[in-house]
């Protein structure tokens, strides 16, 4: 018989799929647990790592194991409960638990540093007044600490000092969902749909004015860093409790400080983005997952999770309710919905007695058009300038013209590094650009084929339009939103403050704009370009542009003034915008789940993408072929492989990319093939030729 002893079972940074056993330090103040870091030695360096479990014997033996070489941590910084969420993370994205992990812990304590930074005196005391500006960016660990604790009878919580200020009366609907969510027992979904303005914060505000009152804590989702301080605004107006904000733009150090207060108690509400959905609770009691349709919960690169999919499972763990709200739900929670595992909210009308926009579509075929713009819409951008109220116009694409051709011969110029056609802009020294790897250089004079000097900038862009804009409102301050105008850290909030100032009158923008933000002047959307979603090859194309259509109406009209909505399109009579126009976003989601339904694709099926890349342009195809080849005999009946095919895109930054489709009917027939067909990856021969990664669930398969 081995002897027993005891092994730590320890998750380490490092891109491989296993844990490793190392015996505990020779020195160890205290017992090791689960959840602590340990440093260890790894390789010829030493890494921080988390102990995942605890263990009496090695496959390795004892003799061959190495000991930690010192505990980190008096306390567990992950209790049972996450440490589960995260090895289920790892077993279900099939991403190392390493890397898992460090997505999960904040990067001060990742590389080592004392969980003490944070003790609860360096939480920052700042009880915001009643109406007063919430201070923005950095101060996030706001309010008064002591407001929790047992509800006094006959005191209100504005008494308690939970509440900074007192809210209004909650209409019918929001009446129904606040009492439906906050009844919940245990683990629940919920689904709340309600158009923009329809009173979905309100809602949320009232869940967690109850869930901080018994002492519990809420976490809270929201899609992007832009949407946080409007958010936390809100909240801050409301709450004089502190409030632990987590997002990429915080320095190190204050976000580690607001995990821990997050992961100790002291801040009953937690707002962030993606990774916070890894934040540790010392009482859970709620989670909300705002404009749960948003494509940014879904991690693009590296450890490819989902956060809203996370933040269920977390809340089936928690044993806690779950509540996903939005204006257009992802196909997927309705879905859910439909099969009776979600349950369904909704808020019908506008809080406030604020009316829904009208919408209508413009015909431009046939049409002239100045700056991308037809004359009604620009006849339309005129009139409510005129009335002296604000106009949003959205065109999803960035620069000046996405095209500069020869009109003696076709060329037109390409990125040396991209299989993609470099974008004009207005700066002059640097006037093209790549937008999928970054190159510039400057605009040429003459043709790069024929010399000839005929040069024609085509089609439009965000710079061109506003170019257009300045020119025909001349009176009018223009102002452009996009990620090229909003680089500089903090521009985005800045451009907004002024929009919301009414410090302009017309706004041109890509998606950032279309996106939550509250801007009460704005009378008229108009949407320059719909018909790339129309046509767009991904299968989520059509969901994405219905999406879009609806988070840009709900920018019109919000406040006391009627908005209007108008779509320019060169399809005015396709079904599916039809349909979403005239009959709402509900309707559309009907007939597109009825497509998706035929075409078995998601939610209908499950799908993994695997991905490769390489310098060798054969390489990646090489790689897939025969990771098909391992996969074939593998995938029973219900599986399907397809491809592999070179991407769309097939050169980006110098790389060919090629990728290999895997279809399931069913979840857990995927991830049966995939447990088996990972290990083998490893070993196909071309692997070591390829980048290559793995998507399951992928929000974008081309
Ligand atoms: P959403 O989150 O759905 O966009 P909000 O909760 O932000 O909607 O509400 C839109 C506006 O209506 C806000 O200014 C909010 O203060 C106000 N509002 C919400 N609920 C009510 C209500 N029951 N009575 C009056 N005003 C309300
Ligand atoms: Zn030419
Ligand atoms: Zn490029």
């Amino acid at each position: 018989m081995p002897r027993d002893y005891l092994v730590l079972r320890v998750a380490v940074p490092a891109p491989l799929p296993r844990w490793f056993d190392y015996l505990a330090p020779r020195v160890c103040p205290h017992p090791p647990q689960p959840g602590m870091r340990v440093k260890v030695p790894f390789g010829r360096s030493e890494v921080v790592g988390l102990i995942m479990e605890l263990a009496n014997q090695s496959a390795l033996g004892e003799g061959r194991l190495k000991h930690a070489l010192s505990l980190l941590d008096e306390q567990p910084l992950l209790d049972e409960s996450l440490l589960g969420l995260l090895r289920w993370a790892s077993a279900y994205y099939h991403h190392p638990i390493g890397e898992v992990v460090a997505a999960a812990l904040p990067g001060l304590l990742r590389a080592g540093r004392a969980a003490s930074l944070a003790d609860p005196g360096d939480v920052q005391g700042r009880a915001p007044a009643k109406g007063s500006a919430p201070a923005k960016g950095s101060a996030s660990v706001a309010g008064k600490s002591e407001a929790k604790g047992s509800r006094m009878p006959g005191a209100t919580a504005l008494d308690q000092g939970l509440l900074a200020a007192a809210p209004p009366a909650l209409n019918a609907a929001q009446q129904q969902a606040v009492t439906e969510v906050a009844e919940a027992q245990g683990f629940q979904v919920l689904l709340l749909q309600g158009v923009t303005g329809s009173g979905k914060t309100e809602v949320y505000l009232r869940l967690i004015e109850r869930v901080v009152a018994r002492g519990a804590q809420v976490l809270v989702l929201a899609p992007e860093i832009g949407l946080t301080p409007q958010l936390l605004a809100r909240f801050q107006q409301r709450f004089a409790v502190p409030i632990a904000v987590l997002h990429s733009a915080l320095g190190e150090r204050e976000r580690a400080q607001n995990w821990l207060a997050a992961r100790a108690g002291r801040a009953p509400i937690v707002l962030g983005t993606r990774s916070a959905v890894f934040t540790p609770l010392a009482r859970p009691g709620l989670i909300i997952i705002d404009e749960e349709h948003d494509a940014s919960f879904k991690q693009q690169d590296g450890f490819r999770y989902h956060a809203r999919d996370v933040a269920i499972l977390r809340a089936q763990r928690a044993g806690i309710p779950v509540l996903l709200g939005s204006a257009t739900p992802s196909f997927e929670s309705l879905y859910n919905v439909r099969q009776g595992r979600y349950r369904a909210l909704s808020l019908p009308e506008r809080a406030g007695g604020a009316a829904h926009p009208e919408m209508r579509l413009l015909d431009v075929r046939h049409q002239v058009l100045q700056g991308g713009m037809s004359a009604p819409l620009l006849d339309a951008v005129g009139e409510h300038l005129a009335r002296g109220e604000q106009v949003l116009l959205f065109l999803n694409r960035r620069g000046f013209a996405p095209l500069l051709m020869c009109h003696a011969c076709g060329w037109s110029a390409q990125c040396e590094r991209c299989d993609a056609r470099m974008v004009l802009y207005l700066d002059q020294a640097r006037a093209l650009h790549c937008q999928h790897c970054g190159a510039q250089r400057a605009r040429p004079e003459q043709c790069a084929a024929c010399q000839s000097a005929e040069l024609r900038v085509l089609g439009y862009g965000t710079e061109r339009v506003e170019q257009t804009l300045c020119e025909h409102f001349p009176a009018a301050e223009v102002l452009r939103i996009d990620r090229d105008s909003t680089r500089r850290k903090g521009a985005l909030d800045d451009l907004l403050a002024r929009a919301q100032q009414g410090g302009a009158q017309i706004l041109i923008g890509t998606q950032m704009l279309a996106k939550g933000h509250h801007l009460p002047n704005v009378t008229l959307a108009g949407i320059l370009n719909l018909d790339q979603g129309l046509f767009g090859a991904d299968f989520r194309a059509a969901e994405r542009m219905a999406q879009l259509i609806v988070q840009v109406a709900g920018r019109a009209g919000r406040a006391h003034k009627p908005g209007r909505v108008l779509i320019q399109t060169h399809h005015p009579t396709h079904p599916l915008l039809t349909a979403l126009i005239r009959d709402g976003y509900a309707a559309f989601a009907e007939a597109a789940l009825t497509e998706r339904k035929h075409a078995h694709l998601p939610p209908y099926s499950s799908l993994a993408l695997l991905r490769a890349e390489a310098v060798n342009r054969a390489a990646p195809l090489e790689f897939l072929r025969a990771a098909q080849a391992a996969a074939e005999p593998l995938a029973g009946a219900a599986v399907q492989i397809l491809g592999p095919v070179s991407a769309p895109m097939e050169r980006r930054a110098g790389r060919y990319r090629a990728q290999l489709l895997v279809q399931a009917a069913r979840r857990n027939e995927l991830q049966r093939l995939l447990d088996a067909w990972m290990p083998l990856l490893e070993t196909i021969k071309t692997a070591r030729k390829v980048r290559w990664s793995l998507d399951v669930d992928p929000v974008e398969i081309l």
